[in-house]
């Protein structure tokens, strides 16, 4: 059976959905570039069809029961304008700036400000204070700070991709690193993986499970105990991680600017 309620085909335009579930769970918009996935709920009682954006997580999309699938895609995509308008104002808990806090690999750093200093983003330690170290001037520094998580989360991911490939001798045809917001990876049938690059964040053990995850899809093409079994394998820390992402993994979407 399908499932493949994660999978995206196509980089543009709609994005079709295969699964053996009946009703539609999920709505994936591309807003100028960046990955949203509408979360859909069906509610006996609700009388009209709502959409909002929860402070945390996804946006939701609540809808009475009887509504068709298609009826409640054409309403979303309908709204397409409107949430990305909404999700652009949506002002960062914890924005990167000289003195804030970031977990960098699952260890919190300060974000050092160093002005006068050449380069772009570094890691440092103050006194066994882990320290995110950016130069260049203040209007800056949140986009440098960005640019740096993303290129680790690259480095970082690649390296965990590379080796669970060759474990299943299987070919990644492409790894993207971006700005998603309810997908932490996925993976197109043509061997494509995308991320989030907001892993760097997690601990190494949650992003090399990812990594493994997506990977394991180029192997099984859905969510069956194959599957899990075959990234259990890959990575035998698959439950601990999953638990953390459930737990912790909201919060990540809190941090820094993004974009
Ligand atoms: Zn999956």
């Amino acid at each position: 059976m399908l499932f493949f309620q994660r999978y995206r085909f196509g980089r543009f335009g709609l994005r079709w959905n295969l699964r053996a579930t009946p009703a539609l769970r999920e709505i994936d918009l591309d807003l100028d570039g960046t990955a949203v996935a509408v979360t859909v709920r069906r509610h006996a009682r609700a009388r009209r069809t709502t959409l909002r954006i929860p402070s945390m997580g996804a946006p939701v999309v609540t809808a009475p029961v009887g509504m068709s699938d298609a009826a409640l895609e054409r309403f979303v995509r309908g709204h397409a304008d409107w949430l990305a308008d909404k999700l652009s104002r949506q002002t960062p808990a914890r924005p990167f700036e000289d003195g804030a806090f970031v977990p960098v690999r699952g260890v919190e750093h300060r974000i050092d400000h160093h002005p006068g200093r050449r380069g772009t983003m570094w890691l440092d330690e103050d006194d066994g204070q882990p320290l995110l170290c950016v130069a260049g001037e203040e209007q800056y520094v949140a986009r440098r700070v960005t640019d740096g998580l993303k290129r680790m989360a690259r480095a970082d991911l690649e390296a965990s991709v590379v080796r669970h490939a060759a474990a299943v001798n299987r070919t990644v045809t492409s790894l993207k690193v971006k700005e998603t917001r309810s997908q932490w990876g996925s993976c197109t049938n043509k061997g494509a993986l995308s991320f989030s690059w907001r892993l760097i964040m997690a601990p190494p053990f949650v992003l090399d499970y990812v990594a493994a995850h997506e990977v394991a899809h180029l192997v099984e093409h859905n969510h069956s105990d194959r599957f899990w079994r075959l990234t259990e394998k890959l990575a035998p820390q698959t439950p601990e991680a999953c638990r953390w992402l459930k737990q912790q993994g909201p919060h990540l979407f809190t941090i820094g600017t993004g974009g």
